[in-house]
């Protein structure tokens, strides 16, 4: 088997002018993808702007021998990144939506503009440059999308619950996408990145910093974007030359009802609990029919007094 290339392929990757974005458009440019390199270039909690860290990474793609251009828009205006991409390449292919600030604090005391911002620059920013996308995939029958969340997503972290709530959005987001884009070959994944950057030199344990290179998860978005991969609607974690899938799983439940003409009590339902909350025989459900159609086998069990 050859290599995977990028050649002819146009690749927008935002937050691009430092850690990961850095390390994926690098990995873009050399393999052939025609890259741009978007950064507002402003602080970690958002402030200020400036074009210095787009540009210094457009000149060592330049430099490797790579073709990009800088765009220094913030993703919230999503449609001018784009354009950026159709102005330049005539054509875009992959998105990977890769911006990030944080806006760390308590739940008691985080701010309508901690978060706001912090919605802004995640949530909304991935929802718009990807609708400025999404039309241009369709219609050419081809687009990769990566949206990035967070192990403080998944999971929920002290001092994150504006960041959290985000990114956790974005996996919603990046499930129905997957499904919509689906018939035209658009695939949408999500990345759960863990990297040595500017968000994470406080939080990181150093030695454990020291391993967390962004060049080691690079591979998998790289991977995740190729015309080859099939993969779509998925979460994958990925760190220090590692990667994994993540699932929702679901208990398999109890009824708590032993005909259907009974209410529920409250009573039944802590007498149920156990069984309710037992994940011994937990699965995942691949979508929203697999769901409806295990309420209605549950529905047909207590019709039949089963
Ligand atoms: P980073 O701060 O090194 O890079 C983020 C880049 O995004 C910066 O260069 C910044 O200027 C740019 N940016 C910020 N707001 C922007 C905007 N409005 N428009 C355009 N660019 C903007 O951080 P990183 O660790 O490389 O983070 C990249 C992504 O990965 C973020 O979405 C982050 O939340 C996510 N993430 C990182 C980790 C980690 O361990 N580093 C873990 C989980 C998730």
């Amino acid at each position: 088997m050859g290599d995977l290339r990028f050649d002819g392929r146009v690749v927008v990757v935002t937050g691009a002018g430092a850690g990961l974005g850095r390390a994926y458009a690098l990995l873009f440019g050399s393999r052939g993808a025609k890259v741009v390199v978007n950064d507002l270039g402003g602080g970690r909690h958002g402030d200020g702007k400036s074009s210095s860290a787009a540009d210094a990474v457009v000149e060592e793609i330049k430099r490797n021998g790579g073709t990009a251009v800088a765009d220094y828009n913030s993703v919230v205006d999503g449609e001018k990144v784009i354009k950026t991409a159709l102005d330049n390449f005539g054509r875009v292919d992959v998105l990977i939506n890769n911006a990030g600030i944080l806006r760390d604090k308590s739940f008691a005391r985080i701010s309508d503009q901690d978060w706001d911002l912090v919605h802004a620059v995640h949530l909304k920013g991935s929802f718009k440059t990807t609708q400025a996308a999404f039309p241009i995939f369709k219609k050419q029958g081809y687009g990769r999308i990566i949206m990035t969340s967070s192990n403080s997503g998944l999971y929920g972290n002290f001092g994150q619950a504006n960041y959290s709530a985000a990114k956790m959005g974005l996996v919603g987001l990046a499930s129905t996408i997957a499904i919509e884009g689906a018939k035209n070959n658009i695939h949408c994944n999500v990345i759960v990145p863990t990297a040595a950057s500017r968000l994470t030199e406080d939080i990181l344990p150093p030695d454990l910093y020291a391993e967390l290179k962004p060049e080691l998860i690079a591979p998998v978005v790289a991977y995740l974007c190729h015309e080859s991969c099939t993969e779509n609607g998925s979460i994958i974690e990925s760190a220090a030359g590692w990667a994994g899938k993540c699932q929702i799983i679901r208990s398999n439940g109890s009824l708590l009802r032993t005909k259907i003409t009974d209410g529920v009590s409250v009573e039944n339902v802590r007498d149920k609990w156990q069984k309710v909350t037992s994940m011994s025989n937990a699965e995942h459900l691949d979508s929203i029919q697999e769901a409806t159609g295990a309420l209605m086998t549950s529905l047909d069990s207590l019709r039949s007094g089963e």
